[in-house]
């Protein structure tokens, strides 16, 4: 089965697992797995910030970031179809007891202008105080869309304006970084913290990295510990991590280069009445019914063992990833000619 349904699906390679199976390991809620130290130090210089902190996953490093940056009865600004907002379980109002002000973006990106008109005024004390602003990079709903770095600094600069706090969800930032080569510091100057999965497109079995200023990170570890994320000899998963960032990096545009065939191929097809524009490893497409119905369409495809996922109503998406390799690639651009 070749499975493009998203890039959460990778398993570890032969060589990651010999390099998990040599880890050093300790209890890291001791901070003594010397493997997640190294982890840890290693992505805080790579993105020029003060510190950084493993959590076992995306969804619990972008709540510590909200809990960190937030205090109960504010408000945060971010997209309509933020994952923190869609696809967190309301964790931000159980977590952290602060409400969301959507903005309607584009592809699940924001601009400056709207963050502005989103703010409300801070000495009208009816309405809750604007306090964070949540961006992500690459968007996972918006088809791995990517910001202008100029765009995140136009943002910055009304956050500091306004006292926001500024937060990425940078689940798939290192396609966002290959795609449009970006130098990582780039985005540590930007944000006060940032969280990036592991265990996505770089192909490690579980894991993210929030990484933050040292007064916001000082109480991180206690938040996760709320959170119940203290994991002890998790080196094992932590060296996977360290390996990918050293062999899982560059490779990924191949993952993009695969993603923008697949999106070309479609654009030809007559049953597809719409591509979103495809800037990394995210295919995002429309059926057209009247030609094949989603139902259809999906068991031609499994049938040809391809499995892809729906978001309904005809709207489909596809996820290139490590596991996804050239001869697989070579038959999928075929069956999609229908
Ligand atoms: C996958 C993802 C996360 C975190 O997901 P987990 O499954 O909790 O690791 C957060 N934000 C975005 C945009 C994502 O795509």
């Amino acid at each position: 089965m070749i499975d493009l349904r998203s890039d959460t699906v990778t398993k570890p390679t032969p060589d990651m697992l010999k390099y998990m199976m040599e880890a050093e390991v300790g209890d890291d809620v001791y901070k003594e797995d010397p493997s997640v130290n190294q982890l840890e130090e290693y992505m805080a210089e790579l993105f020029g910030m003060d510190a950084a902190l493993y959590f076992p996953t995306g969804t619990m490093a972008n709540q510590a970031a909200i809990k960190l940056l937030t205090n109960p009865s504010e408000q945060l600004i971010c997209d309509k179809w933020a994952h923190v907002y869609n696809y967190e379980g309301g964790g931000v109002a159980f977590n952290s007891g602060v409400s969301c002000k959507l903005i309607d973006g584009d592809r699940g990106k924001i601009t400056a202008d709207q963050v502005q008109k989103a703010i409300n005024p801070p000495d009208f004390y009816h309405s809750p105080m604007s306090t964070l602003v949540c961006l992500e990079n690459t968007t996972n709903k918006g088809g791995g869309a990517c910001y202008h770095l100029d765009d995140i600094k136009a943002i910055k600069k009304v956050c500091d304006e306004n006292d926001l706090k500024l937060h990425l969800d940078g689940a798939r930032l290192f396609n966002a970084i290959v795609a449009n080569n970006h130098d990582p510091k780039e985005f540590g100057a930007l944000f006060d913290t940032i969280s990036i999965c592991l265990s996505k497109g770089l192909g490690a079995p579980m894991g993210t990295i929030l990484l933050g200023k040292k007064e916001v990170m000082q109480n991180a570890m206690r938040v996760r510990k709320v959170l119940g994320g203290g994991m002890r000899q998790v080196g094992f998963a932590a060296s996977a991590v360290y390996y990918a960032l050293h062999h899982h990096v560059d490779r990924m545009v191949d993952d993009h280069r695969r993603a923008k065939e697949i999106s070309d191929v479609l654009k030809t097809e007559n049953y597809v009445s719409k591509v979103e524009k495809t800037e990394t490893n995210i295919v995002i497409f429309y059926l057209n019914e009247s030609v094949i119905k989603e139902a259809e369409f999906l068991s031609y495809l499994e049938n040809n063992k391809i499995r892809i996922s729906t978001m309904g109503e005809g709207k489909m998406r596809i996820v290139t990833h490590l596991d996804y390799s050239e001869e697989d690639h070579q038959k999928i651009l075929e069956v999609l000619k229908i």
